[in-house]
């Protein structure tokens, strides 16, 4: 935040009135999202790298079965590392103070419920099929650092693109297939 603040100064970041309108907060934060999503997918494979997996990846990854409070539990090294896909976007675009402390909140209430274990019938994925949400996360923690795959955030797009959600994919698929074969005997 010290660091950063000036940055976020030198482009444009506003704290007085009047408020941005709910249009530039939204484009700005849907911004932020993918921005973020893009950095962090790229870091975070470079984490499950040999050396940085063992010296640093390794401690957020102690949880295989991660809980709300395990998404912010990492080695500091990490939170500055992937942290900055987090302010990369208000860095760039400089907004106003309502907005960044807005997307500050998104964002960890958004890691949190990745990381909850649990898929409720109001998660998000539910509705926005690109979204990835504590199934696409919960495969990422359950599997040998070089085989997990999912490294997204948010999004399941980059995974699907780099073809990193191959293991993923043929499990949904046999659970479905499963599910349909026991649907059939019933
Ligand atoms: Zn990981
Ligand atoms: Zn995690």
């Amino acid at each position: 935040m010290i660091f950063s603040y000036p940055v976020f100064r030198f482009m444009g970041m506003q704290s007085s009135l009047p408020l941005p309108s709910w249009k530039t907060v939204l484009t700005q934060i849907i911004f932020y999202f993918i921005l973020e999503d893009f950095v962090f997918y790229w870091g975070h494979r470079v984490l499950h790298t040999k050396w940085l997996y063992k010296h640093v990846h390794s401690v957020h990854h102690e949880y295989a079965t991660p809980f709300g409070l395990t998404s912010e539990y990492a080695h500091p090294a990490e939170i500055l590392f992937l942290g900055f896909a987090t302010i990369l976007g208000p860095a760039l675009t400089g907004p106003h103070l309502m907005t960044l402390w807005l997307w500050m909140v998104v964002r960890v209430l958004e890691t949190v419920e990745a990381h909850c274990g649990y898929h409720f019938p109001w998660s998000f994925s539910n509705f926005l099929p690109i979204y990835g949400g504590a199934d696409f996360h919960d495969y990422h923690h359950r599997l040998l650092y070089t085989k997990s795959g999912n490294y997204a955030s948010t999004f399941v797009y980059m995974d699907w693109i780099f073809g990193t959600d191959k293991g993923y994919r043929k499990l949904k698929a046999l659970k479905s297939g499963h599910m349909e074969d026991s649907g059939k005997e019933m």
